[in-house]
């Protein structure tokens, strides 16, 4: 049976679209049975009717015809009981239907099963038979089995309004879009452009060649012309924050590299032609990158091969056409790359949108630095389709409508014009300070990890730097950096902010944050080796950090040093005792006066939730990370995009937690910060004044969205909010009366598309 599965679901993946897989389901799957009969019906979205979307057996021009209401007919009562129907004479049953249409009337055996999907009932897979026969007990598991994993498909396609009801006309209309993941907010509405990779490296075969050194004279000319269009885009895009232009730095590096370069010359000296010796060296360096666990060196195996397809291209021919572009571009590719993205000169590029990636892509990192709206990982984007078509896109919710309706372009181009209103406003805050109405001063820092981010957090109004990630520097280098290099790096962003504070993190590597000079192969990584376990357990490491650390605050005295993860007294106790040690030991090297920095915990983790005051009493301030501890309060893996929906840290129990460090906390008179996600979401931040949070650290671009709330809100109304929402069971709920409470305040802009 599992090998039926396998063949079956293998020539599904295959289909092209969702009713041909259908109709191959419904063949197989009469086959493999021996049933007479096996159908599809599915719920029509717009009216909860189960329609007949593809049969074997029944006639075929009662597809698209036959229509039940939700929970009509024994169709209706798999749905409505949302378990399997196996009885053995239909007709009979007092919910049986009958439909002259379908030749029905013949069949006497019935077995329906749910096509579930997250909890939705989509519809029905049915099988049927003449003679009377209750189905065996394999064979309803193997029609459940077939259900649960067309489930996720057709959910896809329904969202994205691909599933032909009988009444709409394919990819028009488009008040139903197609829905990806939320790359980086904004509207946008222009005409698409489909780009591809420029050339198919995959396809390249191997060629023996005898003179190698013309051979070698051609990748080396290809590998330069490269190097310079990278150093030309870059110099293109002195608009946007340093840090993310550092792609093309990457960039630069790999074609520098000795690995790709020389690793790919051998093997044209061994006798292969330069494209197929290309092919080799980038194939063997992807793969090592694609086959790690950590989501951001995952990436670097699509940089590899996207690096490998512009060398290609550059051999195969000897100029690029120059491309014209149509005034307000949509972007729209399978895969997208930083590089076709900087292709369009940024007047006209209004979006971006690409069938893979997510949030954490460099191309949405990107968009979200040029502030043009993304969507991604849409998975069943029909990619051919769209060039030369309008499409509006709503990087909020994650939402393209392709062809829109004239009802929603309108919608559309209202709120597009609302939200450049609303930035314009915003950024006139910027030296405003963060103030309630009733005159609470909230602080608002940066979160940053690179040095490039020093402008725009200035520039946004960052009253100093409550994290910045050092793991960042670490991963951009193939070894660990030494003393002299990180001091550098930290002085720079302690120089610039001085005498604002700084808070720098140590270390947190693990987790979904590896060196790929350091791998940590785990069975679960965010249970283990993380932060500061491993600065612990590699004493070396860490105490090089520290020192880094101190030689760079002589003389600005605003340094602050937060150590992450931590889950027990000891471990505060430990690093304490070092960075003491390494303190004293620089007073006797230098013979100058440095500052014991005041040195703070991140809570993250439960188990420092519960150990607020031991803890508080052992350092000088508390910064509490969000991100992580939402994720092991609910058990809900940040990076994982099935429970999503579960991750929110609204949820009572992070409240609560919340609550109880600041008043742990505060017990000991030790200020408190966020510096995770939870900071920067204006639904949140109402509850955060309340809750008396003394600084909250945030993406610099996300500062004026926050203030708006705080000068919008007195922190009496705010204790209110807090008091209904205390008494309320669960996240949605509290999302929904939060976000009134902006909309109330006339603050709705925030949450959603306009003003
Ligand atoms: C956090 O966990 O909230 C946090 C700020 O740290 P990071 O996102 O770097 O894990
Ligand atoms: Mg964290």
């Amino acid at each position: 049976m599992l090998n039926t599965l396998r063949k079956l679901i293998t020539e599904v993946s295959a289909a092209q679209n969702l009713e041909e897989a259908l109709t191959i389901i419904v063949k197989r799957v009469k086959q493999t049975m021996h049933t007479d009969v096996c159908s599809v019906y599915l719920t029509d979205p717009l009216n909860e009717e189960r329609v007949l979307m593809a049969t074997d057996g029944l006639l075929p021009e009662a597809i698209g015809k036959v229509r039940l209401a939700r929970y009509e007919g024994l169709v209706g009562l798999v749905c409505e009981r949302a378990e399997p129907i196996n009885i053995d004479n239909a007709p009979e049953h007092p919910r049986y239907k009958y439909f002259p249409e379908t030749g029905e009337e013949q069949y006497s055996s019935f077995l329906g099963v749910p096509i579930i999907n997250h909890g939705q009932t989509l519809g029905t897979l049915v099988v049927q038979d003449r003679h009377r026969r209750r189905y065996a007990e394999e064979e309803v598991t193997l029609l459940l089995t077939l259900a649960a994993q067309l489930s996720g498909a057709i959910a896809h396609a329904q969202a994205s309004g691909r599933i032909q009801m009988g009444q709409r006309k394919r990819n028009s209309g488009g008040d139903k879009p197609f829905r990806g993941l939320a790359g980086a907010p904004g509207v946008a509405i222009g005409v698409g452009v489909v780009v591809y990779a420029g050339a198919d490296l995959d396809a390249v075969p191997n060629r023996y060649v005898t003179d190698i050194d013309a051979e070698v004279l051609a990748f080396e000319n290809a590998v330069a012309q490269v190097r310079t269009e990278m150093a030309q885009l870059r110099g293109q895009l002195q608009h946007i924050p340093a840090e993310d232009r550092a792609i093309f730095d990457a960039y630069q590096l790999m074609l520098e590299s000795d690995s790709l370069i020389k690793q790919t010359v051998q093997k044209i000296r061994r006798g292969n032609w330069a494209p197929g010796a290309l092919r080799e060296t980038i194939h063997e360096h992807a793969r090592v990158f694609a086959g790690m666990d950590d989501a951001y060196l995952r990436e670097r195996a699509q940089d590899i091969r996207d690096l490998g397809l512009r060398i290609l291209s550059r051999l195969q021919s000897k100029e690029t056409a120059a491309r014209t572009y149509p005034q307000q571009v949509i972007l729209v590719s399978e895969d997208l790359s930083p590089t076709m993205m900087m292709e369009v000169p940024s007047t006209q590029l209004m979006a971006i949108v690409s069938a893979r990636g997510s949030g954490s892509s460099h191309v949405a990192i990107l968009a979200r630095a040029m502030g043009i709206p993304a969507v991604m990982g849409v998975e069943d984007l029909p990619t051919g389709d769209l060039n030369d078509v309008e499409i509006v896109v709503d990087g909020f919710q994650g939402f393209l409508f392709i062809r829109p309706s004239p009802t929603v372009l309108r919608e559309y181009k209202r709120l597009r014009k609302e939200e450049s209103a609303l930035t314009a406003d915003l950024l006139t805050l910027k030296d405003q300070p963060a103030v309630t109405l009733d005159g609470y001063r909230l602080p608002m820092y940066a979160n940053t990890g690179l040095l490039a981010d020093i402008r725009s957090s200035l520039g946004h109004g960052a009253e100093g730097v409550g994290l910045y990630r050092t793991e960042i520097p670490y991963m951009v280098r193939d070894r660990f950096p030494g003393e002299q290099e990180q001091a550098q790096v930290y002085r720079k962003i302690l120089e610039a902010f001085a005498p604002k504070p700084v808070y720098l993190r140590t270390l947190d590597i693990g987790g979904d944050k590896n060196l790929s000079y350091f791998p940590i192969q785990e069975a679960n990584p965010f249970l283990g080796w993380r932060g500061i376990r491993v600065s612990l357990d590699q004493p070396e490491i860490f105490i090089v950090q520290i020192r880094a650390m101190l030689r760079s605050a002589v003389g600005l005295n605003n340094l602050n040093i937060l150590l992450p993860m931590i889950t027990t007294v000891e471990e505060v106790v430990e690093a304490q005792r070092l960075i003491r040690r390494v303190h004293h030991e620089i007073l006797e090297e230098e013979k100058t006066v440095i500052e014991m920095p005041r040195v703070g915990v991140m809570i993250e983790v439960p188990s420092a939730v519960y150990q607020i005051k031991q803890i508080a009493k052992r350092c000088d301030f508390i910064s509490i990370g969000t991100n992580d501890l939402v994720q092991y309060l609910l058990a809900v893996d940040r990076n994982n995009r099935r429970v999503a929906a579960l991750y929110d840290c609204l949820h009572p129990a992070v409240i609560q937690a919340v609550i109880q460090v600041v008043e742990g906390a505060h017990a000991l008179n030790k200020p408190v910060s966020i510096c995770g996600e939870m900071a920067s979401d204006p639904a949140a931040v109402i509850l955060l004044i309340a809750m008396g949070l003394d600084s909250l650290s945030m993406n610099a671009v996300n500062i004026p969205r926050v203030k708006w709330v705080i000068r919008n809100f007195s922190r009496d109304h705010t204790q209110r909010v807090l008091d209904e929402v205390l008494r309320m069971d669960g996240a949605e709920a509290i999302r929904r009366h939060l976000n009134a409470t902006l909309e109330n305040a006339g603050l709705g802009g925030l949450i959603r598309a306009g003003k």
